[in-house]
């Protein structure tokens, strides 16, 4: 179990899942693209750990660069996606393979679809290693999923609760605490005891 600010979390997927799903990934994506030299784009910061890693198994000439993009407050995500980095090459006629750590409700990705829009790329595909599919509210098309995972906040491989977690080599998923589940069932501490909570 590990703890990251008031926030217990436990062991959900170990790093051996992850590095088989990426190792899956790559060969799948290296056999679509042929001969192409595609541009792999990481998202920042949540990306970094997919990117590195993928790069590593993608055994062909490639380029690697990276736009920021921040949705996250906490344990939640906004609508209100800031772009803090863009794109700062030219794209046109590129194959390019967006290289996403998970895809939640989506709207990040509708901000990557209003970057591309104007860019002549050749072709533009997604690939996300986490995808929480009860929580995707858009029609865009992920054409690389690496592990489906349940709509609850997890944490490691770059993935961060407010800062931290992001250097956990496996992922950890949120606990549900017994003051929690408490909480829900018999309502606060001291509730129908008669003493002030
Ligand atoms: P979306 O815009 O699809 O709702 O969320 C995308 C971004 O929110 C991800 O790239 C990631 O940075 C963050 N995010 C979504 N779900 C989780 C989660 O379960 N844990 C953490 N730490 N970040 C998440
Ligand atoms: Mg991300
Ligand atoms: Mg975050």
């Amino acid at each position: 179990m590990v703890k990251l600010h008031d926030k217990f979390f436990k062991p959900f997927i170990s790093a051996e899942e992850i590095d088989r799903a990426m190792t899956r990934m790559a060969s799948e994506i290296a056999k679509d693209i042929g001969d192409e030299i595609p541009v792999f784009i990481g998202i920042l910061n949540g990306s970094f750990m997919v990117v590195s890693d993928f790069v590593k198994k993608y055994q062909k000439p490639c380029e690697v660069t990276f736009i920021k993009l921040a949705s996250y407050e906490g344990v939640k995500s906004t609508e209100d996606i800031q772009r803090l980095i863009g794109l700062t090459q030219d794209l046109s006629g590129r194959t390019v393979v967006i290289l996403e750590d998970i895809i939640d409700t989506g709207n990040t990705l509708a901000e990557v679809h209003r970057i591309f829009k104007n860019e002549r790329v050749k072709s533009l595909k997604i690939a996300t290693l986490f995808y929480k599919p009860e929580a995707y509210k858009k029609d865009f098309k992920l054409h690389y999923v690496g592990i489906e995972i349940p709509n609850k906040f997890i944490v490691g491989y770059g993935l961060d609760y407010d800062g931290l977690g992001r250097n956990l080599p496996e992922i950890y998923q949120i606990k549900q605490t017994e003051y929690m589940t408490n909480l829900v069932l018999f309502g606060p501490p001291g509730a129908g005891k008669g003493t002030q909570a």
